[in-house]
């Protein structure tokens, strides 16, 4: 339906008004990184270290999304020292064009919140749990909730022509990508309350909140 692809525009354009237009920082750890010419976000690495680490603190290879976390060690007031920032982006040693050797923080792609995990660990985007869902007919709205790695709430709010095999096939979607083994729970609702700030919420990892 029309609203739901609305709510996709939404999120879109919030993810992408994430501050990634010339300098990149958390909004007590300074500027961790600043885009070049060439448009690559560069790591200003000579006096801070910056890990993407797992939900654990443990930090991740190159190429693999997870939570920034920055080291500064040569601010004036006092070091930060692993600092938890809640954005989510790759590291990535590709060479960029300008020529400056600095790492390169690739997709800065948004909150911790709006993201999920898979069983295996796998952090994706909330949206991956949205797309599957739009795409079965009679729904009106829906929230999905990852309340633990094994354990997924869908609260829907069906239309008239809302079938018997929409709870089989949010469950089939959401397993393709969370991991076979996930409890997914569907409920049909009459409302889905909408966030504090007003607006809807349409994944929520309770994960990844933590
Ligand atoms: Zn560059």
């Amino acid at each position: 339906s029309e609203r739901l692809y609305d709510h996709q525009r939404d999120e879109i354009s919030r993810i992408f008004g994430c501050p990634v237009a010339n300098g990149y920082g958390g909004r007590d750890a300074g500027f961790i990184a600043h885009q070049c010419p060439q448009g690559s976000m560069h790591l200003t690495a000579e006096d801070i270290l910056v890990e993407i680490v797992d939900k654990d603190g443990n930090a991740l290879p190159n190429g693999t999304a997870g939570e920034v976390v920055v080291t500064h060690l040569a601010t004036s007031e006092f070091p930060f020292i692993r600092y938890r920032t809640g954005d989510v982006a790759i590291l990535s040693d590709a060479k960029c064009a300008c020529g400056r050797g600095l790492p390169m923080l690739e997709e800065i792609q948004g909150r911790t919140t709006d993201f999920v995990m898979a069983t295996d660990g796998t952090i994706m985007h909330g949206l991956a749990l949205v797309y599957p869902i739009r795409d079965i007919p009679g729904i009106a709205a829906f929230k999905v909730v990852q309340e633990t790695l094994e354990r997924v709430m869908v609260h829907i709010i069906p239309e008239e022509s809302c079938g018997q095999q929409v709870e089989t096939l949010i469950s089939q979607g959401i397993k393709a990508r969370l991991g076979q083994t996930v409890n997914v729970q569907v409920l049909r609702v009459d409302d889905i309350p909408k966030e504090k700030s007003g607006k809807y919420r349409y994944v929520q990892s309770l994960i990844m909140e933590n």
